[in-house]
């Protein structure tokens, strides 16, 4: 039973994806390379090195010998229809492939843990070193064996750097870019949100890379001059990495490889200026490209970190503002909060014309209450009417401050009077239903409260002092007509205060 279980899994769908995923591109950069590139100088052939490290990555762990077998079907039929030849040495070079990805993919994700972002420093050097380098240095020294001591070709220490270097650039160009094309597509999620602005400066930038890639290698003719043109690259890969994202960075670095290599297979561009020999004029272009491409990235990720850590800080600073604009007691805004809320509501209520209500709320008999149940209850029962107040404000701009003891303050935007003695129903009501027990209070036998309400209607001449002095005032109104009600007030902006 268990077995035949194990079968079904292994044959699922999503496995026999991953399988042909990877045979398809292995197949496919071998033909590419074959097509467009001469073999072993631009190795177009090892991007498949890095499509496959994408994929290892991107997939779980359970379709990892799914992967290796497509890798290495992938590989062999690759390179049996395109070179033929000598078996012993293609096995060789299989197991050279195959061994190389999945070790240094392992090696990887037992540094970096997921998700693998490549958005932060250490991810982004282990990266470099283990998937692009030790991935490159396995493959080598396997091929360089099984072709030294199978085939017996002699070992060549040049050929050996040019198919390390090849190799590790390939794996770098390639590795970003695809890695992202695959974790969006099993996401299903692609976060490219760019702006206006950002549209134009990513226009502006596609444009510099296309016409220095073209002025810089396009040329058939060069002199000194023109050969140091190719350092124009250098600002521009910068450019990308810290104002674009990792995306996008990826991206680029994968066209300029991609353009770069063909242009110098082409027999184009300054570094078929400066060797003759086509296959240096490669291996320098490469060590040129990765030197730029890579110093970029780690600036840009440092660049990042940097922005990333920025935000967290503002954002925990605007935490830390907002607890300090909290009553620690009832969790509902204090004072300070409320000074702050009310200048924005007589400025919004002003501007548009709106009228605006503030609510003064007080509890009746409140030190007989804790002289006959004690303090501690007194605060739950601060807590209470707190929530009972909070839940009757219904709209998202109206705040409920508790400002000392035990007096709230309701700011109400675009609320008038009328308004105002509904949401005052609502609270009474509410305060009642709450049936706190309140023995010693002269008028009910429960907790009661009194409120004051004043909408301010004419918007010009209103000023925060006097509307809290105004609801106040009506709230002692509300005390005077003996409690457990509420009184309202109109403020036209020529009332002056008694
Ligand atoms: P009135 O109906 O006129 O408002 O009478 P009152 O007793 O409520 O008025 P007063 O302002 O004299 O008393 C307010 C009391 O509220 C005093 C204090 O015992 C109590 N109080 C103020 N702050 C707190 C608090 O944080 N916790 C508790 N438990 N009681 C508080
Ligand atoms: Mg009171
Ligand atoms: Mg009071």
């Amino acid at each position: 039973m268990e077995i035949i279980v194990r079968f079904k899994s292994f044959f699922s769908l999503s496995n026999f994806v991953a399988f042909a995923v990877m045979i398809a591109s292995y197949v496919s950069m071998i033909h590419l390379s074959l097509t467009f590139f001469m073999v072993g100088d631009i190795a177009i052939l090892w991007l498949g090195n890095g499509i496959a490290s994408a994929l290892f990555l991107v997939c779980s762990r359970k379709r990892w010998l799914h992967l290796a077998l497509g890798l290495a079907f992938g590989y062999g039929i690759g390179v049996y229809t395109y070179f033929g030849g000598i078996v012993f040495v293609q096995t060789g070079f299989l197991l050279a492939n195959v061994l190389s990805v999945t070790l240094s993919v392992i090696v990887f994700t037992r540094l970096c843990k997921e998700p693998f972002t490549f958005n932060d420093l250490r991810q982004n050097i282990t990266f470099l070193i283990v998937l692009c380098m030790l991935n490159a240095l396995l493959n080598v020294t396997i091929g360089t064996t099984a072709l030294w001591l199978i085939a017996d070709t002699p070992f060549v220490l040049s050929n050996l750097l040019i198919w390390f270097v090849g190799n590790t650039v390939s794996i770098f160009a390639s590795t970003l870019t695809a890695f992202h094309i695959f974790n969006s597509i099993r996401r299903k999620t692609l976060s490219l949100r760019i702006n206006k602005h950002k549209l134009l400066e990513l226009t502006v930038m596609c444009a510099a890379t296309v016409l220095i890639l073209v002025e810089v290698f396009g040329r058939e003719h060069y002199n000194k001059f023109t050969v140091s043109l190719i350092f124009l690259l250098f600002p521009v890969a910068m450019w990308v990495a810290l104002r674009f994202n990792h995306y996008i960075t990826s991206i680029w670095i994968t066209v300029v490889f991609l353009t770069c290599g063909f242009y110098s297979t082409a027999k184009l561009g300054p570094f078929i200026f400066m060797f003759d020999d086509l296959g240096y004029a490669i291996f320098y272009m490469q060590i040129y490209i990765f030197t730029a491409c890579s110093t970029a990235l780690l600036i840009g990720t440092i660049n990042t970190e940097k922005e990333s850590k920025n935000q967290m800080i503002a954002q925990l600073n605007k935490q830390l503002e907002n607890l300090t604009k909290i009553d620690p007691l009832t969790q509902i805004a204090n004072r300070r909060k409320y000074d702050e809320a009310i200048k924005s509501a007589l400025a919004t209520a002003k501007a548009e014309g709106t009228p605006l209500t503030l609510i003064a709320i007080d509890i009746d008999y409140f030190k007989l209450y804790n002289d006959e149940y004690g303090h501690l209850a007194g605060d739950d029962c601060l807590i209470s009417v707190a929530n009972a107040i909070n839940k009757n404000l219904l709209r998202t701009n109206d705040i409920v401050a508790r400002m000392g003891g035990e007096e709230f303050f309701c700011i109400l935007p675009d609320t008038d009077a009328e308004a105002a003695i509904d949401i005052m129903k609502r609270i009474q009501a509410s305060i009642t239903a709450l049936n706190i027990p309140h023995q010693v209070s002269p008028i009910k036998p429960y907790l009661t409260v009194s409120m004051g309400a004043c909408t301010a209607t004419k918007s010009e001449n209103i000023d925060a002092m006097r509307l809290y002095q105004l609801a106040d005032k009506t709230l002692y109104k509300a005390k005077e007509q003996g409690r457990n009600t509420f009184v309202t007030a109109k403020y036209e902006f020529a009332t002056t205060l008694a």
